[in-house]
């Protein structure tokens, strides 16, 4: 239960003030649904503004708060365009305050002809004329504005102003409630933080590094001491020791022999599965490094020794793919496999869910509809989850109360983790790491084309397709801009329709999934040759002959990322180009980062530089799919205090282990706090 001393904190937001359904939309796009949540609405920076007397005092470009006095409002002829109020300063220099839409409104009112008002706004030139657009401010009096010379500037979402945001800040922060220190004491007295009320207030205030540092580190705690919570809780579970004797292994009949590195993590995974405490590990490895064998060792030797296994896949049809391959591999050792997900209905559903029960199938591959509460299984041992990105901490933990005892837990993932981020995200597993591709795989032939040159490119992708080849046209698909994105990316479809006609397919995140599947499986089948996405073919499906893939705008895009995206190719021993085509000008940063891709395909090293050369922001989509799992943290405070408060939490787990002490007590409200309480849960009366 959650502590009642943070229910004003978790009250819904329509609590606030001025907080309607009509601001309900663009506050849930920023995703803002609690008072908590406005309260840790930081600003993305501040405005400094610079009372001057004078225009000749201002330079063009800066901020300023000045007393104008409006001369003549000049409305736009044609009704359109935009409202000019002509404003003059005590040496008679002019100025325009120029208003679009309709805001004009307002500025009739707010400046009258003849009398002084004080601007807070930033000087511009149009033309020969000095404007300010849209000031920020407008006051009778000089007092209003000084306490504006240092605002804070908030992330918005269409239908929000600075002002509106922060008037709920403003509410929310003054019902924060006095929470007990949960940092250990040693460190907070050293790096001479704030309390948690204090650095929530001075955030939103100005530039307060140790503010900020304060609740990053609160999150890193947060998320620290959840992750230890869920191994010590998973140490505590009886599992059960499964070894096998190697009897349906030795009937494979792989057409290749393994790799050192897969013979290296199925060892580790056979070490964890002969332990009655159950398994949780992380099989990390690039796309096409081989998980699928190592999961189906792993599985062989739950069901040699007796037991049932299944594979959770992220899509129904990734789960289908899987099963074929499995399927075809393990046909040999004559195990009982069946697929299962929510497209299954009536009789063979029954069928399936009688032979889970009674023992008579041994591995389950499907989607979600493999846990569900229908589903009991005689004796489920092996979990394996693949795509682990997609599935969030409490749903693994969800799974580990599926079978009697608690099965096993292997978790794939093919994005590639720096590694100050592994111990964030997976701190409560072991990690294996597949570092080596099987041999034979051609390099990607990675090129870096302008957008000017798209029509070459068109030519090249037609040549391909007519010799027999598919490809991949990628679109960037961000979150702040999603319907334009989408637009753009039915714009390129429909343009590349006009080309390649029935051959071309559509695919991005918004699409019903029944049309999603359709028409993954027309370009799986190969009927279709293009397939045009945005960046759902993440977590793909194998289509070998895809040997071309062009991404748009992949600036946009982090190194991880895109290396993800261009290991959907070069699955094969044919030759694969991936076409990196950048949409404008590159700053230093962006040429690096591009010129990186082409030089190495290692996605552990992509990772690590991704880390150092994104500055914050610089990207617009490096908050998809492999990011952090933290919403204070910046990337550069986890590398910082990650260590800090993973050292942290480990001694309180030593010290009070059940957070009974009244410093437990102040860290299980902070998990509730940071919705980490999934690890609270696991303690016995939690
Ligand atoms: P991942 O799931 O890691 O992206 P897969 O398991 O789908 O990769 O393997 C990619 C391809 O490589 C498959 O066609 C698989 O049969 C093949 N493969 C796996 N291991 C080896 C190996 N040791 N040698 C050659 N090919 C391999
Ligand atoms: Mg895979």
């Amino acid at each position: 239960m959650r502590p009642d001393i943070l229910n004003p904190l978790f009250a819904e937001l329509d609590t606030l003030d001025g907080v309607g359904p009509k601001l309900k939309k663009p506050l849930d796009k920023l995703g803002l649904t609690r008072v908590r949540d406005v309260a840790y609405h930081l600003p993305d920076r501040f405005v400094t503004r610079r009372p001057v007397a004078n225009l000749d005092e201002a330079s063009v470009g800066e901020q300023i708060v000045i007393p104008l006095t409006p001369t003549e409002h000049r409305a736009n002829s044609s009704g359109r365009g935009p409202y000019r109020v002509l404003a003059a300063d005590a040496l008679g220099n002019t100025c325009a305050l120029t208003y679009f839409g309709r805001a004009s409104y307002s500025a009739k009112k707010l400046l009258p002809v003849g009398e002084q008002r004080w601007i807070a706004g930033r000087l511009d030139e149009y033309g020969q004329m000095l404007q300010i657009v849209h000031p920020d401010h407008v006051a009778e009096s000089s007092e209003g504005l000084l306490a504006t010379l240092n605002e804070p500037v908030y992330p918005l979402a269409a239908g929000l102003t600075q002002p509106k945001v922060a008037g709920l800040v403003d509410q929310a922060l003054a019902r924060l409630p006095d929470l007990p220190e949960w940092i250990e004491p040693g460190q907070f007295s050293r790096a001479e933080w704030p309390t948690w009320v204090e650095a929530l207030k001075l955030a939103h205030k100005g530039h307060h590094p140790a503010a900020r540092d304060r609740l990053a580190y609160d999150e890193l705690l947060a998320n620290s001491l959840a992750l230890m919570l869920v191994r010590a809780d998973n140490r505590r579970r009886k599992g059960q020791a499964l070894r096998g004797d190697g009897r349906l292994r030795d009937r494979l009949a792989l057409p290749f022999p393994l790799t050192g590195a897969q013979q290296r993590s199925i060892g580790e995974i056979e070490g964890d599965l002969a332990q009655d405490t159950p398994m949780l590990r992380l099989l990390q490895g690039d796309v096409g490094a081989g998980k699928t064998v190592v999961a189906l060792e792993a599985m062989l030797v739950a069901i040699e020794a007796g037991a049932q296994a299944a594979l959770l896949a992220p899509t129904e049809i990734l789960a289908r793919q899987h099963y074929e391959t499995l399927r075809k591999l393990a046909a040999p050792t004559g195990i009982e496999i069946a697929l299962l997900t929510g497209r299954d209905k009536g009789r063979a559903r029954e069928a399936i869910l009688m032979g889970l029960h009674d023992g008579s199938i041994d591995m389950i591959v499907g989607t979600h509809a493999i846990f569900q509460d229908a589903v009991t299984y005689r004796n489920l041992g092996l979990v394996v989850i693949d795509e682990q990105h997609r599935f969030g901490v409490s749903q693994r933990l969800m799974l580990a109360q599926k079978g009697r005892v608690t099965p096993h837990t292997l978790a794939m993932t093919a994005t590639p983790i720096p590694r100050t981020l592994t111990l964030a995200q997976y701190g409560e597993m072991d990690v294996s790491r597949l570092d080596e591709l099987p041999p034979g795989r051609q390099a990607i032939d990675t090129v870096v084309v302008s957008v000017e040159r798209m029509g070459e490119v068109v030519d090249r992708l037609a040549a391909a397709i007519a010799g027999g080849a598919q490809a991949y046209w990628v679109c960037p698909m961000v979150r702040e801009l999603e319907s334009e994105d989408i637009a753009a990316a039915e714009a390129r479809f429909a343009a590349l329709r006009e080309r390649f006609g029935d051959d071309v397919v559509l695919v991005h995140g918004q699409l019903k999934p029944e049309l999603k599947d359709a028409a993954m499986e027309r370009f799986a089948s190969g009927q279709a040759k293009l397939l045009v996405a945005t960046t759902v073919i993440e977590v793909g499906v194998d289509v070998p002959n895809a040997t071309l893939m062009v991404i748009e705008q992949a600036e946009r895009f982090g190194l991880a990322q895109l290396h993800q995206l261009r290991g959907r190719v070069g699955r094969g021993s044919a030759k694969s180009v991936c076409v990196l085509m950048r949409g404008g000008e590159l700053s230093e940063t962006g040429k690096a980062r591009l010129a990186l891709m082409r030089e190495t395909q290692d996605g552990f090293r992509l990772a690590e530089e991704d880390l150092r050369l994104r500055g914050g922001g610089e990207l617009l989509g490096t908050r998809q799919s492999g990011d952090t799992p933290f919403r204070i943290a910046e990337l550069e405070q986890i590398e910082r205090l990650l260590p800090l408060a993973h050292d942290d939490a480990r001694l309180l787990m030593e010290r009070d282990g059940g957070l009974a002490s009244e410093r437990g007590q102040a860290a299980r409200t902070m998990l509730y706090l940071f919705e980490r309480d999934w690890g609270v849960q696991l303690l016995r009366g939690g």
